[in-house]
């Protein structure tokens, strides 16, 4: 059976992410613009392959003919790639990109030195999201000599090592002479694939929604609003029943959502039913004014029958990133300090109600509320100089 796994690549946009990613969805990339102009397709994830298993040798590769032996290879999974943007005040974004990819690229150029402000900052989402399959893809290792290439290793070997990520693999590839891709797919077939949950468990994370109908188009054929994310748990399929958390806020109250699953699009095509590790496009039957321009982003969507919690205070037990809190913030978590904070898909700006050891509780802001679960992780950024820096997460106990 072919299974279905999300990764995240990770790195600066500097540091050669984008070349690496054309290197590995080569065969994909025109069958992605036929599949993005039908419209519905969920643009959080930005580029998808498909990954062949040799029956002779068991290497991974991007055709069916096997990129080691040239024996046959057969389709084993298909890898959808996030979009984690490298610049600085989009870090945020990528916490809910982390929450949905079972492994992560993380790209590091070896003409700098390891690590960048910003790679730290990477490999920290990626422990606080608990991604546990990773690799380093070291690039531009062309431009600098053999010893610096080594050192550079040697850099990346003890940084990945003092962040709790010993003997992760670290591969130089040259991307635009295809050199070691096929290395670094040997490592992305050994992520483990998410675990298929029963079906009734339900949580479906929208992290985008859009309505694609062209403007002017008459009443009677409009098309459902559509919502763009991922399962984090159980299955969909079209003509399920699903109710959306917490809906939209109408005369101060919430009113959660209910709809049918009209279609759902995959960058692989149309599925009929899904399970984790595919980010997709769910068409409904919802009026398309209340999914357009992120309307619903943030969003969780289960069974009405096992609704979330709905949270406007959130407890939490607090673990700071505590390099970064000694070396960045001058002051530990403080009362009525406003923080961002994610949960799942959303992204809600609270207050810090107390503070009193690990236990920290914090109120929403604006009326918003977290739909959740006790024990979900919540991931905490504070402001430093007008931008939010990740400082620490915690699991919500209530
Ligand atoms: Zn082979």
């Amino acid at each position: 059976m072919v299974e279905d796994i999300i990764i995240d690549v990770v790195g600066s946009f500097s540091d050669g992410k984008t070349t690496l990613v054309r290197a590995l969805t080569s065969e994909s990339t025109l069958r992605h613009s036929e599949e993005r102009k039908r419209g519905i397709t969920i643009r959080l994830g930005y580029a998808h392959f498909m990954l062949y298993k040799c029956v002779k040798c068991a290497s991974f590769s991007r055709n069916s003919k096997c990129e080691v032996c040239g024996g046959e290879a057969i389709e084993q999974r298909r890898v959808s790639i996030i979009d984690s943007p490298g610049h600085k005040t989009l870090m945020t974004i990528m916490l809910s990109g982390a929450a949905l990819a079972s492994g992560a690229i993380l790209v590091i150029a070896a003409n700098q030195k390891c690590p960048q402000p910003q790679t730290l900052e990477h490999l920290e989402t990626l422990k606080i999201m608990g991604v546990k399959n990773l690799v380093v893809a070291q690039t531009k290792v062309d431009v600098i000599g053999k010893e610096r290439a080594k050192e550079n290793k040697a850099e990346i070997e003890a940084f990945m090592k003092s962040n709790g990520f010993e003997g992760i693999k670290i591969i130089p590839v040259f991307s635009i002479h295809d050199v070691n891709i096929v290395e670094l797919l040997q490592e992305v077939g050994r992520f483990s694939a998410p675990k298929a949950s029963s079906k009734e468990e339900l949580s479906f994370l929208v992290v985008r929604s859009f309505d694609v109908n062209k403007p002017g188009t008459p009443i009677k054929e409009l098309g459902g609003g559509v919502l763009g994310g991922a399962l984090k748990n159980g299955g969909l399929k079209v003509g399920d029943k699903i109710t959306i958390y917490p809906g939209v806020f109408l005369r101060n109250v919430w009113e959660p959502l209910k709809t049918k699953v009209v279609q759902i699009q995959s960058e692989f095509g149309s599925e009929k039913e899904i399970h984790g590790g595919l980010t997709v496009g769910v068409k409904t039957s919802l009026d398309p004014s209340i999914t357009r321009r992120d309307g619903l982003a943030g969003s969780l969507a289960t069974f009405a029958d096992k609704p979330p919690i709905l949270k406007s205070k959130i407890n939490i037990m607090y673990s700071s990133l505590t390099e970064r809190e000694k070396t960045m913030f001058k002051k530990p978590l403080q009362k009525n300090e406003i923080v961002l904070i994610n949960v799942l898909a959303s992204k809600v700006l609270g207050t810090v109600f107390s503070v009193s050891g690990d236990k920290v509780a914090i109120i929403m802001n604006n009326n918003a509320q977290i739909p959740c679960y006790n024990g979900d992780k919540a991931v905490i950024s504070r402001k430093l100089d007008n931008v939010w820096v990740l400082s620490g997460s915690g699991l919500i106990y209530d």
